[in-house]
């Protein structure tokens, strides 16, 4: 089958040379070969990162460090701020943990505001807040700077932060934010394949853990910190998504992260043009994500036909998410995306739609 260059939001298109590091010689996870490897990818992402927090290689997808998170950050109740399909998964998680979960509910496209998210904490009695940094579904970004701020009035609070759609994209500073959690899986902005989630966890949220009973294993996070100590984890990770994050992390570096995270937004602030040129933002105005548009299909086109359409020039396009499937489509200008492919993409639509 010939391959359609993904410009879906997830999984990303990985470049060849990284696909080439995922088939290197295998080594043992409990080598020094291995804690090399460890250290020195741990070590880059708390740099990407801006933190001093310790930082976990979970093998798994993000949904399973969304419930790592809650059981071992929340021991009564949690805040989860919903505006899209994954918010509101990561409440349903909440919940099937047995934790008392509350939503800030907004409508999907809108944002979550520091405001909001003040008001119901000052009313509550919770021990954490979850909030998705750019919801996927909407192409919504919420503003973590603001959300921090207000955050200082309650300091009793986790801040858990799912930087899914986001982190290697645009700037997560996890220590300036204050942040507990932050995760991110690697099929989205740092082009990998997906299988590997990666979390920064606070020296607090490893302190809340100590006191939390049935954090289950496989996500303890205090058994995660005593194999760290050692630069490795608890059980056997995907060793060549490890490999491949290492070689990605040498390619990221030497971009520059700021460069990388102004070329998110040369690409945003291109498709958002095209976007506003033809159809509308779905987005809510000041919240566009840097790294995907959710386009309003103002001109009722048949997305699935237009997918067709460019899958015989070998690309791909995301339908509206769940409820907003024909209502809305999905163009991803993240990871390792360069100018000239959106701009060929953009090319392609405006080519079979006539625009
Ligand atoms: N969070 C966000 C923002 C996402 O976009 C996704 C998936 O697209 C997830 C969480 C869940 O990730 P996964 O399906 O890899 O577990």
């Amino acid at each position: 089958m010939s391959h359609k260059r993904l410009f879906i939001p997830g999984p990303t298109e990985v470049t060849f040379e990284n696909l080439t590091a995922l088939a290197r010689p295998q080594i043992g996870h409990r080598t020094a070969e291995f804690s090399e490897l460890y250290g020195r990818v741990v070590s880059r992402l708390r740099t990407l990162l801006g933190s001093e927090n310790r930082v976990f290689l979970f093998t798994c997808s993000s949904t399973g460090v969304w419930e790592a998170a809650i059981r071992n950050c929340v021991a009564r109740r949690v805040l989860c701020c919903t505006q899209g399909a994954f918010s509101e998964r990561w409440l349903a998680v909440a919940r099937a943990n047995g934790k008392e979960a509350d939503a800030l509910a907004v409508d999907w496209g809108r944002a979550v505001t520091a405001e909001m998210i003040d008001a119901k904490l000052s009313a509550g009695d919770y021990d954490a807040i979850a909030v998705v940094h750019n919801e996927t579904s909407t192409g919504v970004m919420n503003r973590l700077d603001e959300i921090a701020e207000v955050l200082r009035n309650h300091p009793d609070v986790m801040f858990l932060v799912d930087a899914v759609s986001s982190m290697a994209g645009v700037p997560t500073p996890v220590d300036a934010l204050g942040i507990d959690v932050c995760l991110a899986g690697l099929q989205k902005a740092f082009a990998l394949p997906a299988g590997l989630t990666v979390a920064s966890v606070s020296a607090r949220a490893l302190e809340r853990a100590r006191r939390i009973e049935h954090r289950g294993y496989y996500f303890d996070f205090l058994e995660m910190l005593k194999y760290d100590e050692r630069g490795m984890t608890p059980s056997t990770p995907a060793i060549p998504q490890v490999q491949a994050l290492d070689a990605q992390l040498d390619r990221i570096l030497e971009e520059g992260a700021g460069r990388r995270f102004e070329r998110h937004a040369r690409l945003a602030r291109i498709v958002q043009d095209w976007t506003r040129r033809h159809f509308a933002m779905f987005a809510e105005e000041g919240y566009e994500s840097p790294t995907l548009t959710c386009v309003k299909n103002t001109r009722g086109i048949s997305v699935a036909a237009l997918n067709e359409a460019l899958g015989r020039q070998r690309a791909q396009i995301s339908n509206g998410y769940g409820k907003l499937k024909e209502q809305t489509f999905r163009l991803a200008h993240m990871g390792d995306t360069q100018e000239w492919e959106i701009r060929g993409l953009l090319a392609a639509i405006d080519d079979i739609l006539g625009l």
